[in-house]
């Protein structure tokens, strides 16, 4: 059967008219490489059914077109394509070697047949759905070896493809894509050892520091070495080359990668949760649909699943824009870096695009501009990263700084209330012991007299009588009584006889000038005079002389006038044991009375008193 169609066709060949009057590429000497887009012709067969044989055998019912753009592009379709050109070298008369380069490697199914005058000299098959191994050269993209010769060679393409349908051509001397590869490979060396230096320096500062957002930084580096070593067809030819489905899987993995953990970076890392909480929310679910497209990506077919990413990019990107514009025009520097960055690689691939659509001039700039873009990008994310743990730093120490200010303030207002505290407390203690020592005069002071009063006495007397035995000193006490106050107080009152006793006290204090002299109202008319270091010869002195100022004071007032006169027991002791001061004072009161019984107005004293 097989053999009856291959005899079909070769029939058919040599049949054929020779193939529309289209693009014929005549190659000058000193010859190096050639764009075919706008050169070739292709055809568009709808539901696939067309083989060579159709197409040679009636040419006129099908509409080849010339295309005018840089690359056949054709967008993601079911339809079948076919282009074709010729190649003539006339001018050299060996054979030439070239390359047929379809650069586009996720192409899954590429057939070529050669031609010289309507034959059929060879057919090549190569795509995506083949092994790696099968590759006649084994290069990312798909290379056909021409030899062309002054004799004209018919290139026939036929192409189907669940990518999308973009189908550059490129004819190259061999030579010339020896160089070629050289400059490519040593660029691309280039790309992926930057990122990788990136991606892993993000991954070892998560690994020591555990900032979140290095790896979120390392994750979306692997997206977009995905992306491009799928695109590329380095991925398929290193990593995985038995594997024809992955690459497809391997590149929408990239690009959600690249949206879930990018999404994640905005969120989290430029804080845009704490300010728009809302935009956050939209964040994180797109973030969420991203790893659930992740998923998806094992169950659906690349076609549609395709179309799903692409959506969630298109949305993602103007949303994750926004957050960063808003968070900048916040003056958050992070997220001006963040957005400085997207923007250069988003005009980068833009420029990339506008080139392949024919908008912009072709050339190694605007093919190649995206590579620097994607690491500009993801420079400027770990640059983004590096700032925001600087802008937090920052803060801290601005918190930190505030704390001790507050601090300060605190320990300032302490130390000002303790102060208060201790001056309060001073003044309180010194009020308390003013009362206090005030109280404790009162207490020890006659109220009339304004002498000390007995308490007091009593007090002196015990302290005196013991220093006395201890320094075995004199001491003496003087017992007074004014004679006869009862008829004094009976005759002119009782007011009077206060004011009698209030002169007594002045004339008892006069005379009582010695430092440690206690002179005190021991009751009623009664005074006591406690004389230290004093024996009983200066005591009867001061005695007489109480007496004798009493004698010469007259005391009056209004019709009443009256001189006093007193009489005292005068008893003088160098103590001959501790505790024996009661005694001394009940002496004097014998003495007293003693003076009393003698007939008032004198001065007792015992002759015999040690
Ligand atoms: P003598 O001592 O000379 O024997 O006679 P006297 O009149 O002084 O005797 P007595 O000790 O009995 O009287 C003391 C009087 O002193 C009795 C009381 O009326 C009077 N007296 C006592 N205390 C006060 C006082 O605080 N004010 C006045 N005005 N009189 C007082
Ligand atoms: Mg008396
Ligand atoms: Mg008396």
């Amino acid at each position: 059967m097989k053999r009856i169609h291959t005899l079909l066709t070769l029939i058919l060949l040599l049949m054929a008219v020779p193939l529309v009057q289209a693009a014929s590429i005549s190659l000058q000497p000193g010859f190096r490489q050639q764009n075919l887009a706008g050169v070739l012709a292709y055809l568009e067969d709808k539901d696939g059914t067309l083989a060579l044989a159709d197409l040679l055998q009636d040419d006129a019912r099908f509409a080849w077109h010339i295309s005018e753009q840089p690359i056949l592009n054709f967008g993601f379709t079911d339809a079948v394509y076919w282009a074709r050109f010729d190649v003539e070298s006339p001018s050299t008369p060996q054979e030439q070697d070239l390359f047929l380069e379809i650069s586009y490697p996720l192409l899954d199914d590429i057939r070529v047949y050669l031609l010289q005058d309507g034959t059929l000299l060879r057919e090549f098959h190569v795509g995506a759905s083949l092994p790696f191994a099968e590759r006649l050269v084994r290069h990312g993209n798909f290379l056909i070896p021409l030899d062309v010769s002054p004799q004209p060679l018919q290139v026939v393409l036929r192409v189907q493809s669940q990518s999308s349908m973009q189908i550059p051509l490129l004819l190259w001397e061999k030579d010339a894509f020896v160089e070629h590869v050289y400059a490519e490979s040593t660029g691309y060396g280039f790309f992926y050892g930057t990122i990788l230096i990136i991606a892993l320096y993000n991954l070892l500062v998560f690994l020591t520091a555990r900032g979140v957002g290095f790896v979120y930084i390392f994750f979306y580096s692997v997206g977009v070495v995905m992306i491009e070593a799928g695109l590329r067809g380095a991925a398929f030819a290193f990593v995985w080359p038995e594997a024809t489905t992955w690459t497809d899987r391997s590149i929408l993995i990239g690009i959600m990668g690249c949206t879930l953990f990018g999404n994640l970076f905005v969120d989290q890392v430029l804080l845009v949760r704490q300010t728009w909480p809302r935009l956050a929310r939209v964040l994180r679910t797109l973030a969420l649909l991203s790893a659930l497209n992740m998923v998806l990506t094992f169950l659906l077919p690349y076609k549609q699943m395709i179309l799903l990413c692409l959506l969630l990019v298109a949305i993602s990107s103007p949303t994750t824009l926004t957050a960063l514009v808003l968070r900048s025009r916040q003056g958050y520097t992070p997220a001006l870096y963040t957005l400085v960055g997207a923007m250069v690689f988003i005009l980068s691939a833009f420029v990339m695009i506008f080139s392949k659509l024919g908008w912009l001039p072709r050339n190694p700039v605007t093919e190649n501009l995206v590579y620097f873009g994607a690491v500009f990008q993801l420079l400027l994310f770990s640059l983004s990263l590096a700032d925001r743990m600087n802008v937090d730093r920052q803060l801290r120490e601005e918190a930190q700084l505030k704390a001790a200010a507050s601090q300060k303030e605190l320990l300032d207002v302490q130390l000002k209330i303790n102060e208060d505290l201790d001056r309060r407390v001073r003044e309180r203690t010194d009020e308390l012991e003013a009362v206090n020592t005030k109280l404790q005069e009162l207490s020890t002071t006659d109220s009339l007299t304004g002498l000390r009063n007995r308490r007091y006495f009593d007090d002196m007397l015990l302290n005196e009588y013991k220093r006395a035995f201890r320094d075995k000193l004199p001491l003496s006490v003087l017992l007074l009584d004014i004679d006869h106050f009862k008829s004094l107080n009976d005759n002119y009152g009782h007011p009077f006889g206060d004011l009698c006793l209030v002169e007594a006290a002045g004339l008892i204090r006069d005379c009582i000038k010695r430092p440690p002299d206690v002179a005190a109202r021991y009751g009623g008319e009664e005074f006591v005079v406690l004389l230290p270091q004093t024996d009983r010869e200066g005591a009867v002195q001061v005695a007489e002389c109480l007496r004798a100022a009493f004698n010469v004071k007259r005391i009056e007032d209004g019709p009443h006038s009256v001189v006093m006169t007193i009489s005292i027991g005068v008893s003088s002791t160098v103590p001959p044991d501790r505790d024996g001061h009661e005694k001394l004072l009940k002496r004097a009161d014998e003495l007293l009375y003693r003076a009393k019984q003698n007939g008032r107005n004198r001065v007792e004293w015992e002759s015999d008193s040690a």
